[in-house]
């Protein structure tokens, strides 16, 4: 399973804020599924309630007594720096001479071990060993020189990554994105109030207007006074946003990068189609995810489309080990095919990526074992090889299959009858603004050069 940093979300000057949040968060559960935290402001200062578990798990309707006040900050988080303990929970909070400040981060920022040092060095004490805290340590620091305004502009000089951010201090509310814009964050508005969320779907739930994409360097700010907008340098970078958002991650009923994530799905498996077609009796998606380019596929090629692999929707992240004999048995927890419809049939499976290939193997031996007579895969998205450094929880690069193995060799492990890939073109043919993306992990080409990525 691929995983996600975070999802956020927050409202400015609403009554019902940390209710609005818990349920814009519970919407974005998808993006993070081991922390969740909201804090909200009034004029006796913060409310928090933040620990790990699932939005519906860590908040219960007691809580939001405490959390008065009408704007709040909410974040879910997948932690995959820091450990997973309750100080790393965001939002991240600091009190500086007399000033409340509240941090909620979505991305991966990739100088957090010089920056840290040399904060140490200079007498900065963290509590966890997340990399938004470091932003909040340069911020204060620059809050000594700067207004706010000025203070996030410095700081974002410095930091290098992924950054979608929320910041509060007292009643003013940033979002921003960084300069190339690799994680999104959208602006809605409910009962004529600001709402920020990473997802579209969030406003959907809340039933607010989505009004729009924030841009790439974009700070939007919100205060007694009103509403404006700034950016974060007259000179910004072209964007490049993480186009595996839309293959994977976000909710194929939300605007991403100003895209609709059904669309640009479908019309992957479309553009599959096109470059590798498959002559099979149907076509079968693998729930979830690779449902929606599926049936692009499917539309394509005019051919039957098939759920016949059943998902269990009611599987949590853990359960109690089966004994040893029980081989493979987490991967058959999760999906289960329909026997009958696969006995002596040509079948093309479709799915949205391959990271270590282990999955794909045991269903594509489930299928054979049920009398398949032949197994085909194409995927939506370009061989994955490189890891991500900005958010994504890709595996290390000596664990991607497509990083060890050519595509003859994957076809042969995974022992199907063929396999293709969607290309680089025919990826960018399916979204609307192409000249936009990131595609690091499909290419090696980083956007923002890092240790990690020098090759
Ligand atoms: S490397 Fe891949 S997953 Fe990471 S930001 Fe770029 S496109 Fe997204």
């Amino acid at each position: 399973m691929i995983r996600h940093y975070c999802g956020l979300m927050g409202i400015y000057d609403h009554e019902d804020a940390a209710k609005l949040t818990y349920f814009g968060l519970y919407a974005q559960q998808h993006r993070g599924q081991e922390s969740a935290g909201i804090v909200t402001i009034d004029d006796k200062g913060l409310h928090e309630h933040r620990k790990l578990g699932l939005v519906h798990d860590v908040f219960s309707e007691s809580d939001f007594i405490r959390l008065t006040g009408k704007t709040a900050i909410g974040h879910v988080r997948y932690s995959t720096t820091g450990i997973s303990s309750t100080p790393n929970v965001p939002p991240f909070i600091a009190h500086y001479h007399g000033h409340n400040i509240v941090i909620a981060h979505n991305g991966n920022l990739v100088n957090t071990d010089q920056l840290r040092s040399e904060l140490e060095e200079r007498g900065s004490l963290f509590t966890s060993d997340n990399d938004t805290e470091v932003f909040l340590h340069l911020l204060i620091r620059e809050l000594r020189k700067y207004s706010l305004n000025e203070a996030v502009k410095a700081v974002c000089s410095k930091v290098r990554g992924a950054y979608s951010l929320l910041i509060l201090m007292d009643k003013t509310m940033i979002a921003l994105r960084d300069p190339l814009g690799i994680r999104p964050l959208a602006l809605g508005r409910i009962d004529g109030k600001p709402v920020f969320a990473s997802e579209t779907c969030a406003f959907d739930l809340l039933e607010a207007e989505y009004e729009r994409t924030l841009e790439p360097g974009e700070m939007y700010i919100v205060d007694e006074h009103g509403e404006h907008s700034e950016f974060l340098s007259a000179n910004l970078p072209a964007p490049r946003q993480c186009i595996f958002e839309l293959v994977y991650f976000a909710r194929p009923d939300s605007y991403v990068f100003n895209e609709q994530v059904y669309v640009c799905r479908k019309q992957m498996g479309w553009q599959l189609a096109h470059e590798s077609p498959a002559d099979v009796d149907f076509v079968l998606p693998f729930p979830d995810s690779g449902v929606y380019s599926a049936v692009g596929f499917a539309q394509c090629s005019e051919l039957p489309y098939e759920h016949a692999m059943i998902r269990n929707h009611y599987v949590g992240r853990s359960f109690i080990q089966p004994s040893q004999n029980m081989r493979n048995f987490s991967a058959r927890v999760k999906i289960n095919p329909v026997k009958p419809m696969i006995n002596g049939k040509k079948i093309c499976i479709v799915d949205d990526s391959i990271v270590r290939g282990t999955t794909m193997i045991t269903r594509v031996k489930k299928l054979r074992e049920l009398g398949a007579k032949e197994v085909h895969i194409r995927i939506s998205c370009p061989p994955i090889k490189y890891p991500c450094h900005y958010g994504i929880d890709f595996a290390d690069e000596r664990e991607l299959i497509a990083a060890k193995h050519s595509i003859s060799e994957i076809t042969k492990i995974l022992d199907v009858d063929s396999l293709h890939y969607l290309s680089v073109d025919g990826l960018l043919r399916s979204v609307m603004h192409s000249e936009n993306y990131c595609l690091a992990c499909f290419t090696g080409d980083y956007p923002v050069p890092c240790k990690g990525c020098i090759r």
